[in-house]
């Protein structure tokens, strides 16, 4: 996969999944910046991830505020000169059962997951369609398909974020611009430890592959659909789960 001189902009990488597509990415040879709400960890990992010999960026932005984002891609604009990639990987959970579901969690959800890749994706085609290519992945979940008791908000954004993956590849298709969405199963990260210990064992007992994804295996089909040899690709899902849905 030839990434040379590519710029990539990450949200919420800093830690978990969105870390490990980040440094996957600069381990292409694709210069990165990563956008996050916690900049003290987005300039960790920024620094870190400049060893691999690429240039790196860390960049202060709530994905669900107009006037941050906007902000953060003038600023990239500015540092970087173009933008070929744009993972929307920032998302939050806020569970509880549908009737005790409070409506700032509903909204605090839909807010950074669905619109958060809404005005990131409208900032990122700006500048792609200038240059008449890019690679927009959008990090979906497997609950989008399947749904979850407790996750009505998350389940909504992610299948939300399905629908908007499919309505921006067919808006850009022909700019040489392709749309795809990554639907991880159970991944192993901070977002997935928080739950209770049985949870998680009566999980593993519906993912046939017999255990929980790695960020690596979330990482991998990312690199691939942000890759240029993926460009006749697009508006598709790609299920990372281990067989857990298909
Ligand atoms: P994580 O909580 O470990 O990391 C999320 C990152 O996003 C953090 O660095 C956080 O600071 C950042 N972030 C949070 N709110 C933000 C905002 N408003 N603006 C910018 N950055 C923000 O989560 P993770 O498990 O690595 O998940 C990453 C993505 O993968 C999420 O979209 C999540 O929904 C999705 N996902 C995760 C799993 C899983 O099993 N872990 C499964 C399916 C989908």
């Amino acid at each position: 996969m030839d990434f040379k001189g590519q710029v990539a902009l990450v949200t919420g990488g800093a830690r978990g999944i969105g870390r490990a597509i980040s440094e996957n990415l600069a381990k292409k040879g694709v210069s990165l910046a990563i956008a996050d709400v916690s900049i003290e960890s987005a300039a960790q990992a920024a620094k870190e991830l400049a060893t691999l010999g690429v240039k790196t960026s860390a960049v202060r932005m709530d994905v669900s505020k107009s006037d941050e984002v906007g902000k953060a891609f003038g600023d990239i604009a500015s540092e970087f000169g173009r933008l070929d990639i744009l993972v929307n990987n920032a998302g939050i959970t806020k569970d509880g059962l549908l009737m005790r579901m409070k409506e700032e969690d509903w909204d605090a959800v839909i807010n950074i997951n669905l619109k958060g890749v809404f005005l990131c994706s409208k900032e990122a085609v700006k500048v792609m369609v200038r240059q008449k290519y890019g690679r927009i992945v959008n990090i979906a979940s497997i609950v989008a398909f399947m749904g979850n008791p407790g996750q009505a908000n998350y389940s909504a954004s992610k299948a939300g974020i399905v629908g908007l993956t499919k309505t921006i590849a067919k808006e850009y298709a022909s700019r040489g611009i392709t749309v795809n969405a990554v639907a991880p199963g159970f991944i192993a990260t901070a977002m997935t430890d928080a739950l209770a210990e049985n949870v998680k064992q009566e999980m593993l007992k519906s993912i046939p592959a017999g255990k929980f994804g790695s960020v690596e295996d979330v990482a991998g089909a990312v690199v691939f659909l942000a890759s240029p040899e993926s460009g006749y690709i697009t508006g598709n899902v790609v299920h990372v789960n281990g067989g857990m849905y298909m």
